[in-house]
């Protein structure tokens, strides 16, 4: 059987750091075992989703270098999703409730006031044809449950009924049905919560593992029925961490600054945020990762560990810039030319360890074709000595050596007194790149004109 696995985001926002993790481990997952990897909208909520969040978080998975090998709709399929629950009506295990939000609230109170855990009491399946009558005289629609298989022969007599699974992350984890309420599948106005649709369609599309955020452990106790109900074998499951903003709050879809749209404006590398959100909350040590095809070969869902993980934006440009500093011309020419930076091979040496990211080298090469410079009182004098030593053109690397060691033996100045009036000078800046690559780079000419 073919390695299935899916993300199942909701185009109701843009995608975040922490959505990217779910959709990398399951690409990585699928990848490492020759497998398949679905993109599944889950957009039942038609208020809510809209056509262009779908298709940024497309944008944003290609982003990351992940290319779905299918992607489906759930809008598109809810005639596979009703047969379902006739199915599940006809066999008893999909049962009308006609209770309002005020009155489940008021029972669920009730039983913790008395110490009992608020677990429905299946008062839907008590209904006389009469009460069902009088409810729907006064306009209620149903909202339905699921029968969960927590008894023997009589529901309202339920025992532990322990359901097991080998979690692909968390190892063997075990939920009791009996600890939890029927859950709904449908609501009151006809629309399907998300267990429904994600059930059939895991079915129907032959997913092996669903692989998501721990958040969805416990429902995973009742979906492995509703699976069962349906007459499909559960797949294997895995549940990874969460990750959390900085201050140990959640990730939201609203969190502007984390999405992964905001992060490639911004111009990190896309294998910066792959190797974080894949190798954070992990027993590995955080690395920048190269390319997905290594990242590949290093990933192992085991070693994800339990507790949530941090996401703090300074391990970001850390990593962006530890892959930044190894990148060669030949990986970053393409991107320099279209920012439209010239100076080669030679200015990418030069500036590369003085950036974060590689849109950074735009300031260095704007810096070169014009800078104001600055120089202060009492350097003018020095200034003035150095620029009369300055030798001719043309500037090679070697330009820079020579002229300061003559400036030098006349001036007397050495060290930081020496180079930093002239850096400030040909610069602006205090700090930069070697003053050696930098100079044959900015010329004759407009060096004269610095140091006038
Ligand atoms: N749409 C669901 C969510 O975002 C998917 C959960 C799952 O992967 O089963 O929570």
């Amino acid at each position: 059987m073919t390695v299935t696995l899916r993300f199942a985001p909701s185009p109701t926002g843009n995608i975040h750091i922490g959505n990217a993790r779910t959709a990398l481990i399951n690409w990585l997952y699928a990848q490492k075992n020759n497998g398949q990897f679905i993109l599944r909208f889950d957009d039942t909520d038609a208020e809510r989703s809209t056509v262009e969040f779908a298709e940024g978080i497309e944008r944003d998975l290609r982003w990351l270098g992940i290319k779905p090998d299918r992607i489906e709709r759930q809008s598109a399929r809810f005639s596979a999703y009703d047969e379902a629950a006739e199915l599940l009506k006809s066999k008893g295990l999909l049962y009308a409730c006609y209770e309002t939000a005020d009155e489940l609230d008021r029972r669920r109170k009730r039983k913790l006031a008395r110490g009992l855990p608020p677990i429905y009491d299946r008062e839907g399946l008590k209904y006389t044809p009469e009460q069902i009558a009088a409810f729907e005289a006064e306009g209620r629609t149903p909202h339905w449950r699921f029968l969960l298989p927590n008894f023997e022969d009589d529901p309202f007599k339920t025992k532990r009924t322990k359901v097991h699974w080998e979690d692909v992350i968390r190892g063997r984890q075990t939920v009791d049905l009996a600890s939890m309420s029927d859950p709904v599948l449908i609501r009151g106005d006809g629309t399907y919560l998300y267990t429904l649709p994600s059930v059939v369609d895991d079915i129907e599309f032959g997913v092996s593992h669903i692989i998501r955020g721990d958040d969805h452990v416990t429902n995973t106790g009742a979906q492995i029925a509703v699976f069962e109900a349906l007459g499909a074998k559960a797949p294997e499951f895995g549940h990874h961490n969460l990750l959390t903003s900085a201050d140990g709050s959640g990730l939201s879809k609203r969190l502007g600054s984390l999405s992964i749209a905001q992060l490639a404006k911004d111009s990190y590398e896309p294998m910066a945020v792959v190797s974080l959100a894949v190798l954070i909350g992990t027993s590995v040590a955080v690395k920048p990762v190269k390319s997905m095809a290594e990242m590949t070969a290093h990933f192992d869902p085991q070693t994800i560990t339990k507790s949530p993980a941090k996401f703090d934006m300074a391990e970001l440009s850390g990593l962006n810039k530890r892959l930044v500093h190894d990148y060669s011309f030949e990986d970053v020419s393409d991107r320099l030319s279209d920012l439209d930076i010239g100076g080669g091979a030679e200015f990418w040496a030069a500036v590369r360890p003085n950036i974060e990211k590689v849109s950074d080298a735009s300031g260095w090469w704007e810096i070169v074709n014009d800078a104001k410079p600055v120089v202060d009182d009492e350097d003018a004098e020095f200034i003035q000595q150095a620029k009369a030593l300055l030798p001719d053109g043309p500037y090679d690397s070697e330009t820079w050596g020579k002229w300061t060691a003559e400036v030098k033996e006349k001036t007397g100045r050495k060290g930081r007194g020496l180079f930093m009036p002239l850096r400030k000078a040909l610069t602006g800046q205090e700090h930069g790149p070697e003053l050696a690559t930098i100079l044959p780079l900015i010329g004759p000419e407009k060096t004269l004109a610095r140091l006038s």
